[in-house]
């Protein structure tokens, strides 16, 4: 469902190596009814027996900015939508489309020869910093603290013009680290290609789980312990001289092999499951390890792989709690996936 596309003014797109967004700005129309007993003349003869008249409406208008996203394979249906929807045909004349990821230069041609606008490229990291910068800095609840077993389970953090220096790593198809000191002053100190492009495939290659949510569904319901060898399976318990607790995973995948022969009693979910530790460990503890060699003490997670999924948000906060021993905190935001698109739109108003 595509929201307020009628009053749609301003957008920016986000092409991605998986998945394409989009985010629009509109106004939406809000109406407010008051119930106006103390307002109400009673000795007044039209309002005795009409009880409509009790009620008092007001009407506003309301800015909003809309998100939504394709995969990147179906760019043209995305652009489809967007002349469609977002841009006016007979306007387009020498006119632009703030574009930001790889696709804002692999697609230029495309965009061009389709929708007749010109491709106002914007860099990527930019974008990503500018997004996320302006989400911390203003909208409170945005960014939030996960903690599985805490009561709240959600911290939600209020809006801090004082955000820096900080640490945001962005799991898209690949993983970029990026260290942000100010509005100005950031870098990529590093980055890793095991992300959510290497999970999607490679669940898709373990299951036969159609779309990414059902790859998550999957790994939610499974068993990670049938197909991960824990320092249990190695040691028969506690690992106790280098403190390593019996259900950690030693090994992902470990036990499938020397089970081979045996009769195998894994499932695809419990692959699903094994994958998502795998992969969500590994960024966290290359996200830890970044964050303390940069003396960061905040790491804000972006991207669209998360989803906000608790299971992934859990596994990576304790990966970082783990190899940091408590001291770099992870932070996720509700609008992970859309730093990028956001970023980009917001050059396209200054
Ligand atoms: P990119 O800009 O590289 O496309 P994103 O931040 O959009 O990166 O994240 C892409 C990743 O998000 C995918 O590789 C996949 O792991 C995950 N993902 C989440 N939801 C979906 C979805 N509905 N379809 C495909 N991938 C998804």
């Amino acid at each position: 469902v595509f929201r307020n596309l009628k009053n749609a003014k301003q957008f920016a797109i986000d092409i991605g190596g998986s998945l394409t967004k989009i985010a629009y700005y509109s106004t939406v129309s809000f109406r407010r009814v008051y119930y106006a007993t103390d307002n109400i003349d009673k000795n007044d003869e039209k309002n005795k027996d009409d009880k409509h008249d009790k009620f008092v409406y007001t009407y506003s208008e309301q800015a909003r900015l809309h998100f939504v996203k394709f995969e990147t394979k179906y760019i043209e249906n995305c652009l489809d939508f967007i002349g469609d929807n977002l841009v006016n045909s007979d306007e387009r004349k020498g006119k632009s489309i703030k574009a930001t990821g790889g696709g804002a230069y692999k697609y230029s041609k495309l965009i061009q020869d389709k929708l007749g606008l010109k491709v106002d490229k914007e860099d990527e990291l930019t974008c990503l910093i500018t997004g996320c910068n302006f989400l911390l800095k203003n909208i409170s609840d945005e960014a939030f603290v996960y903690n599985r077993n805490g009561s709240p389970e959600y911290e939600f953090q209020t809006a801090d013009p004082h955000v820096f220096p900080y640490m945001l790593v962005n799991i898209g198809s690949g993983v970029s680290i990026l260290k942000v000191e100010s509005d100005s002053c950031y870098e990529r100190i590093g980055g890793t290609a095991t992300g959510g492009g290497t999970f999607w495939g490679l669940g898709t290659l373990l299951t036969k789980a159609k779309t990414f949510e059902e790859l998550l569904d999957l790994a939610e319901k499974g068993d990670h312990r049938k197909a991960d060898m824990l320092v249990k399976d190695i040691y028969g318990g506690d690992y106790e001289t280098l403190g390593m607790h019996s259900d950690l995973i030693a090994s992902s995948f470990g036990k499938i092999c020397p089970r081979q022969n045996a009769e195998s009693d894994y499932n695809e979910a419990d692959l699903a499951r094994s994958l998502l530790f795998a992969i969500s460990n590994d960024i966290g503890q290359i996200a830890c390890l970044y964050a303390m060699m940069h003396n960061l003490k905040k790491v804000y997670f972006g991207g669209y792989f998360l989803r906000n999924r608790s299971l992934s948000m859990h596994t990576i906060s304790f990966s970082i709690k783990f190899w940091s021993r408590g001291t770099v905190q992870s932070l996720f935001l509700r609008h992970e996936g859309y730093l990028g698109a956001i970023g980009a739109f917001l050059k396209g108003t200054e």
